[in-house]
């Protein structure tokens, strides 16, 4: 009776605690922008038509279900390497990185944590202030002790560089440094190319070990200098880690699709990482989904479907750019005097609006527009219907 009586509860995760009170709240005019999820121009959730294709190559007939293995279906782990390194990079003729296929993004992040924590008891990880909150609680719940780098500055909208500089300089070797390669979370702020290289050099003297999360790539510019970060880092020779996630450009939310790789020095030592990666998922959660390793598998091995796929993922973007600059000219044009330029020159998915946490409980409040209680938006919530509706409102609460 009394087995379960000193369990706490779970106060709820703030984001997806939102989607649930956005879910309920009965005006019709409601807008969901808590989230980190693209909706098209109607508020829906897209099934790419690539998407469609490989689904009905997979339906048609009908395929039985083994198990994958451990680390995935090999034309899903290429995919991956393809996609983050370059289809012709020498890292991969050379055999130097391991990759296996993930539960999302965030499966990838605990595979990567774990492995780390277990080889390099010392190393503390930490992260961007701010950051995507779960890259806190996953390697917290990895055991380590996190820390934050200076990064986002809210006095210019931009980057503490120099702090950011400063600060790794004081971390020890083999630290883990969680990097966003683009599309940063929750700001939308990234570093530049030479900011990065800077980034890298300092890694590279030290001794860090980067983490580079890309959950958004084709998102920010495109698909090639979305990973700037990750094919300098192999230029300048690192090893390091790279979390992927298809969730978002491919959207596949549900399919839990997901990559980890891990850049080494040679084939012999890839081996052995890729094999200690097997040997943490088996004791997770043994192996990966099947139908979402499918479909990333058919359509980014297959020509026409892939090069459907990157159009598909650029319309997204580019809606999403669209509606940064309508966001900011109506905004512009309701406040005079007041620059809104950060959220056009924001990438990817989210901008930090600059909200405090009394604005936005204010318009929730009086609007039922949702949104993250530091005032991040994701603008791929936003649309041609509702585009109005929120500029108005966000006018409101700033206003004074
Ligand atoms: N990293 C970042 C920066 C993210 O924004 C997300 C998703 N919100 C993830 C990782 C996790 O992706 P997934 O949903 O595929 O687990």
């Amino acid at each position: 009776l009394f087995m379960f009586s000193h369990v706490e509860p779970y106060a709820g995760d703030p984001i997806l605690g939102l989607m649930d009170k956005h879910k309920q709240d009965p005006r019709a005019d409601k807008v969901n922008l808590g989230v980190g999820v693209y909706f098209d121009n109607d508020g829906k959730l897209p099934v790419l038509n690539c998407v469609q294709k490989a689904e009905a190559q997979i339906a048609n007939p009908p395929k039985p279900r083994p198990y994958l293995p451990m680390d995935g279906l090999p034309g899903y782990r290429a995919a991956c390497q393809n996609l983050l390194f370059g289809k012709d990079a020498q890292v991969l003729k050379d055999k130097r990185v391991a990759t296996t296929a993930t539960i999302g993004g965030s499966g990838a992040l605990k595979v990567g944590a774990d492995f780390i924590h277990a080889w390099f008891p010392q190393a503390k990880c930490y992260v961007s202030d701010p950051t995507w909150a779960n890259h806190i609680g996953i390697f917290e719940g990895s055991g380590f002790a996190v820390g934050k780098y200076p990064y986002y500055d809210a006095a210019t909208n931009g980057i503490k560089f120099d702090e950011l500089i400063a600060f790794l300089n004081t971390l020890q070797a083999h630290d883990v440094v969680l990097l966003h390669p683009c599309c940063h979370n929750p700001t939308g702020v990234d570093l530049t190319q030479a900011q990065w290289d800077k980034v890298l050099e300092v890694v590279k003297a030290k001794n860090l070990l980067a983490f580079m999360d890309i959950a958004y790539q084709g998102f920010g510019e495109d698909m090639d200098a979305d990973v700037y970060a990750i094919r300098k880092a192999v230029d300048m020779g690192l090893l390091f880690f790279v979390s992927n996630s298809f969730s978002k450009n491919l959207s596949l939310y549900g399919e839990r699709v997901g990559g980890l790789s891990v850049v080494c020095k040679d084939e012999a030592q890839a081996k052995a990482v890729q094999g200690q990666l097997q040997f943490n998922i088996r004791r997770i959660y043994s192996s990966p989904p099947s139908h979402g390793g499918h479909v990333v598998d058919i359509v980014m091995n297959d020509e026409a479907l892939f090069n459907e796929w990157v159009q598909e993922v650029y319309v997204m973007r580019d809606r999403i750019k669209d509606m940064r600059q309508k966001l900011r000219d109506s905004l512009e044009a309701k406040l005079p005097g007041r620059s809104f330029e950060y959220i056009t020159k924001q990438n990817g998915m989210f901008s930090y609006t600059g909200l405090t946490p009394e604005q936005v409980a204010r318009i929730i409040k009086d609007f039922g527009i949702y949104m993250v209680a530091n005032g991040r938006i994701s603008v791929a919530g936003l649309n041609a219907s509702n585009i109005d509706y929120v500029a108005n409102a966000m006018a409101e609460v700033l206003k004074d």
